[in-house]
Formats: structure tokens, C-alpha cells, sequence
């Protein structure tokens, strides 16, 4: 079996241990077998990373440029290669998979034009003589910590404006996922990234995880993953000193209008609810639709999610590919009980027989917001239909949730959907469209307990991979 080290210092290292990268679709079918560091790892790839920070941080933009042009070349020219390990160590589906990559390389190819274009301010002084610069400068040794959900993209988007603007980097991917981690490292080392400026950690949060949200060689810690583990997270940086951002949780509303188009709503409302087998942060987990158009539209939601073809990622005819693992399966199950038991009426939700963690979508037909399954994060393929009156209930059921990272809106009313747009409460708002899917060049984040810290991607990134610093110059 093919066997995946650490890069440390530009060194392929084994770890203490090693876990099996195991596809969901068909768990007979091992990818590899990647190292699980542990803090010593950690403090080799600091070590590494302090050493390598003066050399690239006063690099001419120009040699960060073709590292990570060369990166995205690399990740293009190999997409569907790429795609197809993703999705078996995922799960979604090979176009979903391939799309993925292609935006891991767009990607690296924005940052490696961000990084000719980093300017600073030359102010006038209120007082004369005196000249003000306001430039920006790196953070030093960065942290980035990701979820398992988005495997290439989110380690990239990271990754790639960390590198731009003259950071060093170690990453810690999901222990579930370590595949395409490992080939963005192998990728970067290959596209001329110099020793110890990328360095690749994998192993369990609880043991390198957490050594890099402690250690003080690393200044700051990029985190995206579950509220539980950001918020403890969190803490820790602030009482380290590190700066900090975190991306987590959603429970995004949908909401859909009486006048809605319903081939519109209902399209979007089930790639929103159950594309990528329900496992987005911005997923639209909750379908809230007013009185008017609700039978109708709960009817046909019925329909197109009974139509759903659920099945190995890699099979072309597959629409929603497995659950990501058992843990997961059992969660998302323990919440079909839970919404049965609430006084839902559920459609949808069985599991079904294979040598993966198969499972139909689940529709929670009158569901109320203030239930526990319309409040919590299931992060699986189910989607709660909540009745309200009309607009002005819709937005206000909207807004009550603690998050605040993606909110939609179906309708054909200008009013109600300029309107919606100014008022929720939500970092990304999306008319007429998934709450999911969203554009790799503008700000990513959302607000409430969603997120903490500046937005990530597009040119925003750099306010959280840089220091502000202001001179004053007499000359
Ligand atoms: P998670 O359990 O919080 O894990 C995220 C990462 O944190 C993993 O690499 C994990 O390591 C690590 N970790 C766990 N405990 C740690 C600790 N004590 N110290 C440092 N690191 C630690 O989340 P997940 O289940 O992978 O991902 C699903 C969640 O991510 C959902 O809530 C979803 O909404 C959220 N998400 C948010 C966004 C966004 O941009 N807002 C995007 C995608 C996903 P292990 O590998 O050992 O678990």
C-alpha cells in the first residue's frame, strides 16, 4: 500500500503512526496510508518554517509569483487525477470533485497575481515635513487547520494568499482526509516552493492541532471547521497573543416566496440542501416558504429529491455520493429520529445497503425553527420545510439562528429581494440561487457564532495574512 510521510523542512518525514485514507463510497478500497505527526513534528516544522521566513518574506514577489503559478499549473493540468482521488477520499461526486480542483488552481493562480500587487499608502502628513507610509508586511509562521469537507479548496485558499504575502505555512488537513493535502505539498515542493516555507503536518487535532494553536513560534492560526472546536480554539489564541480567524458552522436559510418561479426554488433549494450529500457549511438547511406556494412547492421538492440518485462518487450517474464516514452516518441519523420525534413528517433519510455510507436525503416537512433539528447543524443531507406567513415572518425565521453564513431567497419581487439583501444577517446572501456555491475571487465568511476575524479570499484575504505598519518619516 502506497504510504504518505510529513514534508518538514523539505523532507519527506514518517510519523509516529500512520492512518488509513479509506474511500466512503466503498470502504474495501484504501487510498494510503498517510503519517500521523505528533508536537515533536510540530516543533520540527516551526523550527523549519522560522528558518525559512526572512529568505521568503524578502523574496521578490516576482519568486512567489511562479511558486504558486507553478502550483496552479500543476493542479490544472492534473485536474481530473486530482478530482477523482478527492472524491474517493470524500465522497462527492467526480464532477463535483473535479470542479473542486479546478477552483484549487484558479485559486493559486489569483494569489499568485495578488502577490506582484500588494501596495501600501503614501498619506500626507498633518504636519509639515513629515511623510506617512502605510505598508503591510507578513505574519511570519502561519497555522492553518481544515475541515475534511472541502479537502483541496479550503487548504488552498488558505494556503495560497499565506504564501503570497510572504508567510511560512504549516498545515494541519482532517485526519480524515489527508490525500489531497499531501498533493498540494508534493505540488508546491515540485512547482520550486523553497524548503521549509510549506511544511505538511498531518495527524489528530487533539495532538497537532492543538500543538499549533500553543506553540509560540506561530503567529497565527486560519482555522475552518466546527463551532465546538473554533471557539476553544479561539480562546486559546487570544490568551497566546495569536491572531486569529474562524471559519465554522451554518444552519443557512432559504427562504422562498409566493411568487417564486418553482422550478427556480425548487432547483436551487435542492443543490443548496443536498449537493456535496448535504456536507457544506453552507448548505441550505433550512427551506422556509410561505403560506401561499407551500403545498405546491413541498410537492415537487418531494418529487426532485425521490429522483436523486445516490451512489459511488466515481460513478458518473451518481447526483449525491455517501456520508463522509460511520460517525457522520450516525449523527445524521440520530437527527432523523430526533426531527421524527420533534413532529416532523419525514420523507427520505433511510440508509441504503452497499459497501459505502449510503444514505437518501431527508426532507422535515413541518418543521418549526425553534425545534432542535432546525437549530442545530446536522451537517448531513437533510433539510427542515418551516411555513411562515408570509415575508416579513420568512426574514425574521431567517435571522433566528445563532449563525450567520449563508442566506437565500427565491422570489420574482425586486422589493422583497433588494430588501432581503440589506437585512440578513448573513456574511454571503444569494438571490435566486443556492446558498451554496460561491465565487473563488470575493470575500468568503459569515457573521454571528458563523465566523470570527477578517474574510477569506479574494484581495480581503490579506487582512488577516498581513501586519498593518504605518511610518512617519522626517527625511
Ligand atoms: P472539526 O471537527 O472542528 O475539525 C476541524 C479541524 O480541527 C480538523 O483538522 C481537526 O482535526 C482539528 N481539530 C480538532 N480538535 C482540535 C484541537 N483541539 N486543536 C486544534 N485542532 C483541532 O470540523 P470537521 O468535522 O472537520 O468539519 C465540519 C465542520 O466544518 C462543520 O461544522 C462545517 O460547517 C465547518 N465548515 C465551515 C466552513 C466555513 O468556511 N465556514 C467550511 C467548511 C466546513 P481532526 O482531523 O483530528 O478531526
Amino acid at each position: 500500500m502506497a504510504a504518505f510521510h510529513n514534508l518538514i523542512g523539505g523532507e519527506w518525514l514518517a510519523g509516529i503512526d500512520t492512518a488509513l485514507n479509506i474511500n466512503p463510497s466503498d470502504t474495501a478500497d484504501i487510498i494510503g496510508q498517510y503519517a500521523r505527526g505528533d508536537a515533536a513534528a510540530v516543533d520540527a516544522a516551526v523550527q523549519a518554517a522560522r528558518t525559512a521566513f526572512p529568505g521568503w518574506a524578502g523574496a521578490s514577489p516576482q519568486v512567489r509569483h511562479d511558486v504558486l503559478e507553478g502550483a496552479a499549473a500543476r493542479i490544472l493540468a492534473r485536474k481530473d487525477e486530482l478530482g477523482r482521488l478527492l472524491s474517493r477520499e470524500e465522497g462527492k461526486t467526480l464532477a463535483e470533485g473535479i470542479g473542486e480542483v479546478m477552483r484549487a488552481g484558479q485559486i493559486f493562480r489569483f494569489f499568485a497575481g495578488e502577490a506582484l500587487r500588494l501596495t501600501g499608502d503614501a498619506v500626507q502628513s498633518v504636519r509639515p515635513g513629515v511623510e506617512v507610509l502605510v505598508e503591510r508586511e507578513p505574519l511570519g509562521v502561519v497555522g492553518l487547520i481544515t475541515p475534511w469537507n472541502f479537502p483541496i479548496a479550503i487548504p488552498v485558499w488558505k494556503a495560497a494568499p499565506a504564501l503570497a504575502y510572504g508567510n511560512c505555512v504549516i498545515l494541519k488537513p482532517a485526519d480524515l482526509t489527508p490525500g489531497c493535502a499531501w498533493e498540494i505539498a508534493s505540488i508546491l515542493k515540485d512547482a520550486g516552493c523553497p524548503d521549509g516555507v510549506f511544511n505538511l503536518v498531518m495527524g489528530r487535532g487533539s495532538t497537532v492541532g492543538a500543538r499549533m494553536v500553543e506553540h509560540p513560534g506561530i503567529d497565527a492560526i486560519s482555522f475552518t471547521g466546527s463551532v465546538a472546536t473554533g471557539r476553544r480554539i479561539g480562546v486559546q489564541c487570544m490568551e497566546a497573543g495569536k491572531k486569529v480567524q474562524m471559519e465554522m458552522g451554518g444552519k443557512n436559510p432559504m427562504v422562498v416566496l409566493d411568487d417564486a418561479d418553482l422550478d427556480v426554488a425548487v432547483g436551487a433549494c435542492v443543490n443548496g440542501a443536498f449537493f456535496s450529500t448535504g456536507q457544506r457549511c453552507t448548505a441550505s438547511s433550512r427551506l422556509i416558504v410561505t403560506d401561499g406556494i407551500h403545498d405546491a412547492f413541498l410537492d415537487r421538492l418531494n418529487a426532485a429529491t425521490a429522483a436523486l440518485r445516490v451512489g459511488d462518487a466515481l460513478d458518473p450517474a451518481t447526483q449525491i455520493g455517501p456520508v463522509v464516514d460511520q460517525g457522520q452516518l450516525d449523527q445524521n441519523l440520530r437527527y432523523v429520529a430526533l426531527a421524527r420525534e420533534e413532529g416532523c413528517e419525514v420523507r427520505g433519510g433511510e440508509t441504503l445497503d452497499g459497501p459505502g455510507y449510503f444514505q437518501r436525503p431527508a426532507i422535515f416537512a413541518g418543521a418549526t425553527n425553534s425545534m432542535r433539528s432546525s437549530r442545530e447543524e446536522i451537517f448531513g443531507p437533510c433539510a427542515s420545510v418551516i411555513r411562515v406567513a408570509d415575508y416579513d415572518a420568512a426574514l425574521a425565521t431567517a435571522n433566528d439562528t445563532e449563525f450567520g453564513l449563508s442566506a437565500g431567497i427565491c422570489t420574482t419581487s425586486l422589493k422583497h429581494a433588494s430588501h432581503f439583501r440589506r437585512h440578513a444577517q448573513a456574511g454571503m446572501v444569494m438571490v435566486n440561487l443556492p446558498t451554496a456555491g460561491v465565487d473563488y475571487h470575493v470575500p468568503f465568511g459569515g457573521r454571528k457564532g458563523s465566523s470570527h476575524g477578517p474574510r477569506e479570499q479574494g484581495s480581503h484575504a490579506r487582512e488577516f495574512y498581513t501586519h498593518v505598519k504605518t511610518s512617519y518619516v522626517a527625511p
